[in-house]
């Protein structure tokens, strides 16, 4: 359909987050084209995919950035981050320490990016029941400590996932307008 010719009121620029292998590139996968893979090779060139919603009336065009495998602490550069208006932080609820580096991903985000970046905690592979690692309540407490949104989603499954980051530009365009 049409979607080319549409004309586009905001552009927002979100980030993803987290460590390794937690299903951040599966994520943007089923976000932006309804794909998933079990296979996922290492994120190669793509620097971000966008996908165009509406929001009260308002066509938003939103640029979802990928890291290319610098998930590293400290390797993602700060133009990574320049222009960010939101983020997933996102951990795999199976891993516990990656859940236990989500504080040191945060104090990165805040280090870089815009002070009113709207940031939504993220703990993914929920579909895993058996092999949870983190219990829901110690993700909701460290959100709500740390004013963010929360979400278990699961790339594979589509569970929450429109949700995350609809939830998450919505909060953008809120602040924006
Ligand atoms: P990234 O390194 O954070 O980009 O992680 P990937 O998106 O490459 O995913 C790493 C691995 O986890 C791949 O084998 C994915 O297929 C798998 N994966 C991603 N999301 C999910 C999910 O929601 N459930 C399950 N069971 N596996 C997932
Ligand atoms: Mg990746």
């Amino acid at each position: 359909h049409g979607d080319h010719n549409q004309k586009v009121d905001y552009v927002f620029k979100v980030v993803l987050i987290g460590d390794s292998s937690v299903g951040k590139s599966q994520l943007l996968a089923r976000f932006s084209r309804n794909e998933f893979s079990m296979d996922s090779k290492a994120t190669i060139g793509v620097e971000f995919q966008t996908k165009t919603l509406v929001i009260d009336n308002q066509t938003v065009k939103s640029q979802i950035w990928d890291t290319a495998g610098q998930e590293r602490y400290r390797a993602v550069t700060s133009a990574y981050y320049r222009g960010a208006v939101g983020a997933m932080l996102v951990y795999d609820m199976t891993k516990r320490q990656s859940f236990d580096h989500i504080s040191r991903w945060l104090e990165e985000l805040r280090g870089h990016a815009d002070k009113n970046i709207v940031i939504m905690l993220v703990g993914n592979k929920c579909d895993l029941t058996n092999l949870r690692a983190v219990p829901i309540e110690d993700a909701k407490e460290f959100a709500q400590r740390e004013s963010l949104f929360f979400m278990e989603t699961s790339a594979r499954e589509a569970t929450n996932v429109e949700t995350a980051f609809f939830t998450v530009l919505t909060g953008i365009y809120r602040i924006i307008s």
